[in-house]
């Protein structure tokens, strides 16, 4: 029977780093649904859609088609047949994807991609977000929801974003965490039945060994 780990929590975690690595481990697929987000997001602003109006996002949500490749060694995104990877990752789209995803019609679509997605996946699937546990995937196998102290969450963002400045980057992640934790639909939450792991002071080897061994119980 394929196994389906839900792993959930705010950015900066390690939510993607240790997601990765637990299903290369185990020889699972792996979905990184935040990216799904972000291209969505890419679209719309390429695209000049006014990003202050969720009717003017609700009305073409369904137009782009992301395509996610889910090998854990080599994930990839598409758009429209576009590959993407470079371009979610910039600072605008960054600070807008939370009201693209706080709008109900793109969620639903999205939500819709990735259960079939997981569904799909002959082996199981590891699958990071905000909202897997509670809303997408309600009945995986294994729940894990990851925290940090704000401090050590900013400080792995500035790393990855090459020296970029610590207390900005603290400022739009809690602005960031705030807005996806406050929306009416599907909310940033950790499930009853998940695991809570704190990060804060551990090796990213370690969180992948404690998420491995849970997954193995
Ligand atoms: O994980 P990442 O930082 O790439 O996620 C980008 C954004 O996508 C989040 O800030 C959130 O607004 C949205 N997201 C979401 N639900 C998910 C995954 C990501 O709303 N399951």
């Amino acid at each position: 029977k394929p196994v389906i780990v839900a792993i959930d929590g705010p950015s900066g975690t390690g939510k993607s780093s240790t997601s990765k690595a637990v299903a290369a481990q185990l020889g699972l697929s792996y979905l990184d649904t935040g990216a799904q987000y972000r291209a969505i997001t890419w679209w719309m602003v390429t695209n000049g859609i006014d990003l202050e109006d969720p009717t003017a996002i609700a009305a073409v949500a369904g137009k782009p088609e992301i395509v996610s490749g889910t090998d854990p060694d080599k994930p990839t995104i598409t758009v429209d047949g576009v590959d993407v990877a470079g371009p979610i990752r910039t600072q605008e789209v960054t600070s807008r994807v939370s009201a693209v995803s706080a709008v109900p019609e793109v969620r639903t679509l999205i939500t819709e991609l990735q259960r079939s997605i997981a569904a799909g996946a002959e082996r199981g699937i590891v699958v990071e977000g905000r909202d897997i546990g509670t809303t997408v995937l309600p009945d995986a196998d294994l729940k894990i929801f990851l925290t940090a102290s704000p401090e050590a969450r900013a400080a792995r963002r500035s790393g990855e974003l090459k020296g970029a400045d610590v207390h900005a980057t603290r400022e739009a992640l809690i602005k960031r965490d705030a807005a996806d934790s406050s929306r009416k639909t599907s909310p940033l939450a950790k499930a009853d039945d998940a695991v809570e792991v704190d990060t804060t002071e551990l090796t990213l080897a370690q969180v992948i060994e404690c998420v491995v061994t849970l997954v193995e119980e």
